[in-house]
């Protein structure tokens, strides 16, 4: 699926990160954390429209769930709406990273909108599985978080095929029409353990249910994972920076604490952190969601400088080197303007 796997997690997780001195504070940072390729190439997206088109550019939802990332893109002139009708006839707006139901781009068609599509091409592999399986008159489970925008946007593909599996504890009401044709496809966000035992409820009731053609659940959301995994048993508190509505922020404090960290707090920004966390704890852990800027992980590692814990190990599980082209439709309009700019330049340099 991607160029940059973990490698063999099980191996990473054996081997313990170094032992501090008793009593010495230190940090664990987890690595990889913070931005993945999709949500790289969202605000990429976001911030290059707003070069190109000048403000203001629109955005339905948050291009990323991250509420630094919204208020800085704000201030550069982007307005976030939350459907396509509180935006002005003909002008532009981005589709967010999460992706869109085909509903929404035909509203947007409708009105006369100029769109850019960001959303993340992993989103959009499991749009066209959703519309495969569809084709193929299959009933597709889809797992995931009701309400999220992912979902509500894999869903519109195909309402009249697919129903949400919200947790291994609503396998029970699922009802399907033909047991021998039932695919599970996932959010792209999940924990992949808590999606595994979802799975396995919902093999135990349907045995011919088939598995997606590759992971639906995304290598930057089980590279951060695997890495809070490796430094959760050595925490009494790990810090997970990241947005309440983050679901992959949300995920890895679940992750640390089922993986022995003491305890575990999801905060937006240092400002957020209760130094009554800090009672007690030798070792802390820091990670951060899929959606986040180093600079807030940088702050909190300052925050907890300041308060003895300047001694950070950076623990390793995955390098990562994906990178994603920028939405097509943006690549065409930023190369039409090199085009015109090459053409004036040679207008103006050639003999009269
Ligand atoms: Fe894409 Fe995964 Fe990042 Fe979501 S978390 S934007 S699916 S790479």
């Amino acid at each position: 699926m991607t160029t940059d796997e973990t490698s063999d997690p099980a191996q990473l997780l054996a081997t313990p990160p170094p032992t501090p001195a008793p009593s010495a504070k230190r940090v664990l940072l987890a690595a990889p954390r913070g931005y993945c390729a999709g949500v790289d190439r969202a605000v990429v997206a976001v911030e290059k429209a707003l070069e190109h088109h000048g403000p203001p550019v629109y955005v339905r939802k948050q291009i990323v769930h991250n509420r630094h990332v919204v208020e800085t893109l704000e201030r550069r002139g982007a307005i976030f709406v939350d459907e396509t009708d509180q935006v002005p006839e003909g002008a532009l707006v981005i589709f967010s990273a999460h992706g869109v139901s085909p509903q929404v781009h035909e509203r947007a068609a409708a009105r006369g909108l100029r769109t850019i599509d960001a959303t993340c091409p992993l989103v959009t592999k499991v749009h066209k599985e959703a519309v495969r399986f569809a084709a193929d008159d299959h009933d597709i489970l889809l797992i995931g978080h009701a309400g999220h925008e992912e979902v509500e946007g894999t869903a519109g593909e195909a309402p009249a095929h697919i129903q949400l599996v919200d947790g291994p504890g609503h396998v029970d009401d699922v009802v399907v029409r033909d047991p021998a044709k039932v695919v599970w496809l996932s959010q792209t966000t999940l924990s992949v353990d808590e999606t595994m035992e979802t799975v396995a409820r919902l093999r135990a009731r349907f045995p011919l249910l088939q598995d997606p053609p590759s992971d639906d659940i995304c290598y930057a959301t089980q590279n951060r994972q695997v890495a809070v995994k490796k430094i959760a048993p050595e925490s009494e508190l790990v810090i997970v920076v990241g947005s309440s509505n983050s679901s992959n922020s949300v995920r890895l404090v679940e992750v640390a604490l089922e993986h022995g960290a003491r305890s575990a707090h999801r905060v937006d920004n240092a400002g957020e952190i209760d130094e009554a966390w800090l009672d007690g704890a030798t070792t802390v852990g820091v990670t951060s969601g899929a959606s986040v800027p180093e600079i807030l992980v940088r702050e909190v590692l300052t925050w907890l400088a300041e308060r003895g814990y300047a001694d950070v190990d950076e623990v390793v599980t995955a390098e990562e080197d994906l990178l994603f082209s920028l939405p097509k439709e943006l690549r065409r309009d930023l190369k039409a303007a090199r085009t015109a700019r090459q053409e004036q330049g040679s207008t103006a340099g050639s003999p009269v």
